[in-house]
């Protein structure tokens, strides 16, 4: 049995909140402090009515029409100004319920407001485009233009390990598009979700056009796809999961962001000083649980020694722990089950013959940052997704093959390659298929206004607002005839 704690102050509203009102239920389940294992808060979970009185609310209201683009922006605007005022709950929340440090919880409020600030952008920028009719000879006394319109109800499904920007990559660009929004965030992490309901109805958000619908996958998630009403669904998680979503979907647009392998390379010729700290934050920063972590890294051969080092010392000074210590730099996983099953990855490439170089105990739900050599091709730390805060290096001889062997995945989500050398970063471009290719990154970079998205079992579509908002609207083609 968990004990009770109660140190965050200023939590949210629990239940679900449709149309402007939090909703109990007669089903509630915790959520966890990641750390402790204390229940920090019962949420109640939506039951199958309530799922369907979201939907009904977020259909009427898309049928309504939505304000106009300029009076969207401006609440997404007011949401960015209210985000430093609603700091510190969210980081106490975010610390609390998904284990993160402080400055990784920080760092997600900074992006947030960015990400809102661009999403009223392209509030006011969204507009269709000419047809050139004059090229089409018979054609060419037509005059031609497309127009966008909301899709109308978008339903957001988000996972736990970034639990206010990911679902700001959603909501915000749905709002700024015109569409009524239901959200359902992972249960591990319901309580950034709630309180970012609070900022948004702050903010002036028509409470019609925002709802969060609290619970697990298997039930509230699953009642979620029985909506027909649902235009569009926009998901962020594991392959698995996003393969019930598609399923569900059948001709319905969607949005697919997915589990990933991530591959670093670093040539002979790359910049160490830089490289270094760029791979050992990408790869154990959020303990490894962040979609685009540098998992697999390739180095070429006469360096290899010299970056397994320059990453075991660096590795070192990542002090893992308490993630209310401002000095803890890698936080607990998700679950202890979590955590013995990324130790039990670990177990099996060490009697496997791998170099655990530093790292790998388990206290509870944290593991110590870990560097490992020597893994073999079928080890599961290389060749499924770890989400676990640990780096596999494997040194390469020749370019083309260590490309090859980073394509060597079903995943495509984004990949790094440092060199000082253009031809290779060219040849990088072209080889690796990604959604993305950095190059003197690591595959961990990610700028809000950059499309984001992976190819592959990876997923499709891209996030980042702009991208986004084209995504989660209708184009329709209007054509004067002489
Ligand atoms: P998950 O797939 O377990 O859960 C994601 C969401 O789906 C949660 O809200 C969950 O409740 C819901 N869900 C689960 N089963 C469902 C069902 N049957 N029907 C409807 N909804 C259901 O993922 P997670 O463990 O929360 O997150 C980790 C995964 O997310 C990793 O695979 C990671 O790579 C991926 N991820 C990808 C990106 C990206 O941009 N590609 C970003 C972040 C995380």
């Amino acid at each position: 049995m968990n004990e009770s704690i109660s140190t965050i102050q200023g939590l949210p509203p629990t239940g679900s909140l449709i149309n402007g009102k939090w909703l109990t239920s007669n089903r509630a389940f915790d959520v966890l402090d990641k750390f402790s294992g204390g229940v920090i808060e019962t949420v109640a979970e939506a039951d199958r009515s309530q799922v369907a009185q979201a939907v009904q609310t977020a259909a009427q209201a898309a049928l309504s029409g939505p304000r106009p683009p300029f009076e969207r922006a401006t609440v997404l605007r007011k949401a960015a100004s209210l985000m430093e005022g609603y700091r510190q709950r969210f980081v106490d929340i975010m610390v609390g319920e998904a284990g993160f440090t402080i400055a990784d919880a920080s760092g997600e409020i900074d992006r947030a407001t960015v990400t809102l600030n661009l999403s009223a952008d392209e509030a006011l920028r969204l507009t269709g485009e000419m047809v050139p009719f004059g090229a089409s000879p018979g054609a060419h006394r037509r005059l031609g233009f497309t127009l966008r319109f909301p899709i109308g109800v978008v339903c957001a499904i988000t996972p736990f390990n970034s639990p206010l920007n990911t679902v700001l990559h959603k909501v915000a660009p749905a709002y700024a598009g015109g569409n009524a929004v239901i959200l359902k965030p992972s249960a591990f992490t319901p309580l950034t979700g709630a309180l970012l309901g609070e900022l948004l109805l702050e903010a002036g958000m028509e409470p019609e056009f925002l709802s969060i619908v609290q619970g697990g996958g298997d039930t509230v998630g699953a009642a979620l796809l029985e909506e027909q009403a649902i235009n569009f669904y926009t998901f962020t998680g594991s392959t698995r999961v996003g393969r019930i979503i598609q399923q569900a979907a059948g001709l319905r647009r969607t949005q697919m962001e997915l589990g990933s392998i991530a591959s670093t390379i670093v040539c002979a010729d790359a910049d160490l000083e830089r490289a270094i700290p760029k791979i050992a934050n990408a790869g154990l920063r959020k303990a490894g649980q962040v979609c685009t972590s540098v998992q697999r890294l390739y180095v070429q051969r006469p360096i290899f020694d010299e970056v397994t080092k320059r990453l075991v010392e660096f590795a070192a000074t990542l002090r893992a722990g308490d993630p209310r210590d401002p000095a803890t730099r890698v936080g607990p996983l998700i679950t202890e089950q979590a955590a013995i099953r990324a130790e039990s990855w670990i177990e099996e490439a060490r009697a496997r013959g791998a170099q655990i170089s530093c790292g790998g105990k388990r206290t509870r739900s944290i593991i110590d940052p870990v560097v490992i050599t020597d893994v073999p091709d079928d080890g599961r730390v290389w060749c499924q997704e770890a989400f676990a805060p640990l780096l596999v290096l494997r040194p390469f001889d020749d370019f083309e093959g260590a490309m090859n062997g980073a394509n060597d995945t079903p995943f495509g989500l984004s990949a790094g390659v440092f060199t000082q050398d253009i031809g290779r970063a060219l040849q990088a471009a072209h080889t690796l298929r990604f959604g993305t290719v950095q190059i003197n990154e690591s595959s961990s970079a990610r700028s809000d206004v950059m499309p984001f998205g992976g190819v592959k079992d990876s997923g499709f579509g891209k996030e980042g607002p702009s991208y986004s908002i084209r995504e989660m609207t209708e184009e329709r083609l209007v054509i004067f005839n002489p």
